[in-house]
C-alpha cells in the first residue's frame, strides 16, 4: 500500500533508475540520481532532529535542488513549503510565523536574504552542504514507513484577504490519487517529456512534478527568461521533443498572439492542457488550427483541492462569445453547485461550487478560524459526516451536463494566472507612509489593480511600488494609483468600491 509520495520517486528510481528524471538548462538527473540526492538531504534533516510533520520552507529557484528538498523532506517525513525565491522578506516572515518550520532549506546564494528575518528557533540548512552529507538509509526508511497518506505533504502559500498568506495544506493521498489521475487521463509513461511552465510554489507544478515522475517520464524545467519571449516557446518545445505541456493560459494566450505555433507541427506534443484562469476560445482555436493532432483539456482547481477537480477536454471549436466549459468531476473528486439557501442548483441557475473528495486539503495550516468557514461538513450528507471545499467560485450546470465557471463572490482575482487577495494589496498599501486607506480594485479590461489611496502626501505610483516591494509580490503590484483627499463611502460606512470602479468605466466613456 502507498502510503507517501516518496513512493513514487522510489518505485520510479526501481523500475528505471537510469533514466533521465528531471533536465534544467545546464544540468539533468536521473531516477536513480534524484532518489540519491532526496535521501541524503532526507539524512541530513533528521540528523539534525527533523521532527515527523515539522514542516521543512524550501526557499530556492526552480530547479533540481529544489526538487531534491521537497523530496528529501519526504524523506525525513516532513511536509515542505516551498516559497518563490523573489519572495519579499515581510512576506516571509509572515509564512515563518505562521508556519514555524524546523527548518529553511536554500542556497550560499539567497542566505544573506534571510538575514533580515527573526527565525527563532527554526535552523537554516544549505541545500550544497544537505547534498554533500552521507544517506542514512535506515533512519531515512524508518522516517518513511511512519508516514500515513492522511499527512501532509506540502503547505502552500496563497494571497490572504486580510494581509496574511494562507497555508493550505495538502495530504499525501491528495497528491497520490491526483498523480494517478494525471496517469490516466493523459496517458503519461516513460516516453513523455513534460515541459513545467508552473513555478514549484504554485500548485500547477504538482501535476508536472508528481504526474511525471510517477511514470517515470522526463520533466523538463523551462528557463523562465523564455516566458519573456514567447514566441521562442514552440521552436523549444520542438527541440526538447516535448509531448506534454500543463500551462496557465496567459502563456498559451501569448504563444498563440506571437504567430510563432503557425508552421511548426510539433509532431510530438499530444497533451496541452490549462488551468488556473479562463482560456480565451479565440486563442485556443489559434492552437487547436496550429496543431490538431493534439488533446486540449481545460482544468480547473483551487490549490485548496490539490490542483484540479474538475476538467473537460474540448470536443469541438467554441465560438469567441461561447464559455468553456470546465467539465466534469476527476476521478476521486465530486462537485456540487449549491445555491445561496443550501440546494443543489438545478441546470442554468447559479451557484457556489463546492468540492468533496481525497484531494480536500487539511485545512489552512495553524489557521483554525478560516479553516472552518472554508471546509465545511457537506450539508447534504447529514448521517454521514463528509468535508466539503467551498470555493467561492460561481458556476453553473449547463443543460449538456457540463459545468460552466462564471467568476468570483468575493475580492479574489486572477492576474496572469496569478491567484491575489485585493485584500493583500491593500493590507500592504496601509503600512507605506502617508497612506490613512486603501482600496484595491480589479479592472479587468486592461488587466491591471487600481490602487486608491487617501493620503494628503504626495505620493507617485513609483514611489508606491517601490514602497510596496517589502511586502508583495511583483505580481500583485499595482498598475495604477489614484490618490485622494477621502475615499467614497457608503451608507453603511464602508469604502464604496462600486463608486470606485465606477470611475474606472468613466475613463473609457
Ligand atoms: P489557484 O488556487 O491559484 O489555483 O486559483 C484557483 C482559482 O483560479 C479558482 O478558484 C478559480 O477562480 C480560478 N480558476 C482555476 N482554473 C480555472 C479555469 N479552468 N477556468 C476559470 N477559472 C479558473
Amino acid at each position: 500500500m502507498m502510503n507517501s509520495a516518496i513512493c513514487l520517486l522510489e518505485q520510479a528510481a526501481a523500475r528505471c533508475g537510469g533514466r533521465v528524471a528531471v533536465e534544467e538548462e545546464n544540468a539533468s538527473v536521473t531516477y536513480g540520481e534524484l532518489r540519491s540526492m532526496a535521501r541524503a538531504v532526507g539524512s541530513g534533516l533528521l540528523a539534525g532532529g527533523a521532527q515527523p510533520r515539522t514542516p521543512v520552507v524550501v526557499y530556492l529557484p526552480k530547479s533540481i535542488h529544489a526538487l531534491a528538498a521537497f523530496f528529501g523532506a519526504q524523506c525525513a517525513g516532513s511536509p515542505y513549503a516551498p516559497v518563490d525565491s523573489h519572495i519579499p522578506m515581510a512576506r516571509l516572515q509572515k509564512i515563518v510565523d505562521n508556519l514555524r518550520p524546523g527548518y529553511v532549506v536554500t542556497n550560499g546564494e539567497l542566505l544573506t536574504n534571510l538575514e533580515e528575518l527573526s527565525l527563532d528557533g527554526t535552523r537554516v540548512l544549505l541545500i550544497e552542504e544537505l547534498l554533500a552529507g552521507q544517506e542514512n538509509g535506515e533512519a531515512v526508511d524508518a522516517a518513511i514507513s511512519q508516514v500515513v497518506d492522511t499527512d501532509p505533504i506540502y503547505i502552500m502559500y496563497t494571497s490572504g484577504s486580510t494581509g496574511t498568506p494562507k497555508g493550505v495544506t495538502i495530504p499525501h493521498r491528495g497528491i497520490l490519487d491526483y498523480a494517478a489521475w494525471v496517469a490516466d487521463t493523459f496517458a503519461f509513461d516513460e516516453s513523455t517529456v513534460m515541459a513545467s511552465q508552473a513555478p514549484f510554489y504554485f500548485d500547477n507544478s504538482t501535476f508536472d512534478i508528481y504526474g511525471t515522475l510517477r511514470c517515470g517520464g522526463t520533466l523538463l524545467l523551462v528557463p523562465d527568461s523564455l516566458y519573456l519571449f514567447p514566441s521562442k516557446l514552440p521552436e523549444y518545445l520542438e527541440e526538447h521533443k516535448v509531448t506534454s505541456i500543463f500551462w496557465v493560459p496567459t502563456v498559451m494566450i501569448n504563444v498563440a498572439n506571437s504567430g510563432a505555433l503557425e508552421g511548426r507541427g510539433l509532431p510530438k506534443l499530444k497533451n496541452v492542457a490549462f488551468c488556473g484562469e479562463v482560456m480565451p476560445n479565440k486563442q485556443l482555436n489559434i492552437w487547436r488550427r496550429a496543431l490538431p493532432h493534439c488533446t486540449y483539456a481545460n482544468l480547473y482547481g483551487p490549490t485548496e483541492i490539490t490542483d484540479v477537480c474538475c476538467y473537460y477536454k474540448v470536443e469541438r471549436p467554441f465560438e469567441d462569445h461561447e464559455s468553456l466549459p470546465i467539465g466534469k468531476a476527476c476521478e476521486n473528486m465530486r462537485v456540487l453547485i449549491l445555491t445561496e439557501d443550501g440546494r443543489p442548483a438545478a441546470p442554468g441557475e447559479t451557484g457556489e461550487l463546492c468540492v468533496m473528495g481525497s484531494g480536500v486539503a487539511l485545512g489552512y495550516w495553524n489557521a483554525p478560524e478560516i479553516t472552518a468557514k472554508a471546509f465545511v461538513p457537506n450539508p447534504l450528507s447529514p448521517s454521514f459526516p463528509e468535508r466539503m471545499y467551498r470555493t467561492g467560485d460561481l458556476a453553473q450546470w449547463g443543460e449538456d451536463g457540463l459545468i460552466r465557471f462564471l467568476g468570483r463572490k468575493d475580492f479574489q482575482i486572477k492576474l496572469k494566472g496569478n491567484r491575489i487577495e485585493l485584500g493583500e494589496v491593500e493590507n500592504a498599501a496601509m503600512c507605506v507612509a502617508g497612506v490613512e486607506n486603501a482600496c484595491a480594485v480589479f479592472d479587468a479590461p486592461r488587466e491591471r489593480i487600481v490602487l486608491f489611496v487617501e493620503s494628503q502626501a504626495a505620493i507617485t505610483l513609483r514611489k508606491m511600488r517601490l514602497a510596496l516591494k517589502e511586502y508583495i509580490p511583483q505580481y500583485m503590484m499595482p498598475g495604477e494609483l489614484v490618490v485622494m483627499d477621502k475615499l467614497p463611502h457608503t451608507a453603511n460606512d464602508k469604502i464604496d468600491r462600486v463608486a470606485l470602479k465606477a470611475t474606472l468605466t468613466e475613463e473609457d466613456a
